[in-house]
């Protein structure tokens, strides 16, 4: 039987008493490609936004195997002692190609998936990775209208999706394993300069020491960028997540770095450049869909490459035909 669709006040009214069913509802509404649903959506998260915002939000990264979802169970865990509900979400931009996310998949947090006051929920697929960052942006705002009052983002520490992780959380906590000493090697500069709290895994048995001189390597390579605009030092912890070593003082560290960020102000001035930033980006990704998606653009493209290819056309002459034609069927 077809379940009559609510409406946005009743998934409103649902979503404020904390109804589980109808915030995962109002999230796949969120993640629906249809027209009417995304419509629909826009209205629940509108009326849901005044609710929002009470929370903190943590990013955590780190590549496959770092022991992103062992760390996720117990820092759940450990979070959730003190009380509130924590959200876990994802973002996976290999999600579309590999057909589902494994990121925020249910089964590899075995103890928060059971709790109570946890909500998991894997990456959404659909689309670019503008538009799968914007749904998980927006699942915070119904999340914390639902009572969720810590929200942690997954990723996978690839490049990109931590640049859009970032722009959603007020703390950023990147997921390290000690290598052979080349730990610095494969990652990037760039993430590193997002991280707020940089974290060395799997600090047990014998990789203890190693864990350690890998924790200083990367105290060493954060001296040499330039001081974080929060003016917060990002710290360098080794724990082990399987054994539940370390866990609390990561989280000492974090809570601190909340207290630190929200007397300086940086806090608020951080999520107010979000929020920006996601207007912005929210614009670009309409105007990209809407171009793309115009009909005389689609049965242009291919040719137009072509030229390009073919050295016909310069990659400027091509792109401003296809403006130019795009903005004279906008008229
Ligand atoms: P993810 O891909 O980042 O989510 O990593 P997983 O959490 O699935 O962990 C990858 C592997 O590392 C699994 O076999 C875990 O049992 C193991 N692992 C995770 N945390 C630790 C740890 O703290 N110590 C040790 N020794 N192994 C761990």
């Amino acid at each position: 039987p077809q379940r009559r669709q609510f409406s946005a006040g009743e998934y409103v009214e649902g979503i404020l008493k904390g109804n589980v069913t109808i915030l995962s509802q109002a999230v796949t509404l969120v993640e629906s490609l249809r027209p009417e649903h995304q419509a629909l959506a826009q209205e629940v998260i509108e009326k849901c936004l005044p609710y929002s915002g009470n929370s903190v939000r943590v990013g955590i990264s780190g590549v496959p195997g770092a022991g992103k979802s062992t760390s996720i169970d117990v820092f759940g865990l450990h979070v959730l002692k003190k009380g509130g509900k924590l959200a876990v979400l994802a973002i996976d931009p290999s999600s579309e190609r590999s057909k589902g996310s494994i990121l925020g998949d249910k089964t590899r947090m075995e103890k928060l998936s059971v709790h109570p006051d946890a909500f998991i929920r894997p990456s959404p697929s659909a689309g670019s990775l503008g538009g799968v960052a914007r749904k998980t942006r927006e699942t915070i705002i119904l999340c914390e209208a639902a009572g969720y009052d810590k929200i942690f983002v997954e990723t996978v520490g690839v490049g990109q999706s931590e640049t859009a992780v970032h722009s959603m959380v007020d703390f950023f906590l990147l997921i390290q394993l000690a290598g052979t000493g080349d730990e610095l090697q494969g990652i990037k500069r760039g993430i590193m300069e997002m991280a707020d709290g940089i974290v060395i895994n799997k600090a047990d048995g014998n990789n203890i020491e190693k864990a350690k001189l890998a924790a200083a390597h990367f105290r060493n390579a954060l001296h040499l960028f330039p001081a974080p605009e929060s003016g917060w030092t990002p710290q360098v912890m080794t724990y082990s997540g399987f054994y539940n070593i370390g866990v609390e003082e990561i989280w000492d560290m974090v809570y601190k770095y909340f207290d630190f960020v929200k007397a300086n102000g940086y806090f608020e001035h951080r999520r107010n450049e979000q929020a920006k930033y996601w207007m912005y980006e929210t614009i670009n990704e309409h105007l990209r869909d809407s171009f793309y998606q115009n009909e005389k653009i689609a049965a242009m493209l291919a040719g137009q490459e072509q030229e390009v290819l073919n050295g016909r056309a310069t990659s400027f002459a091509a792109a401003k035909r296809l403006l130019d034609t795009y903005f004279e069927e906008m008229k």
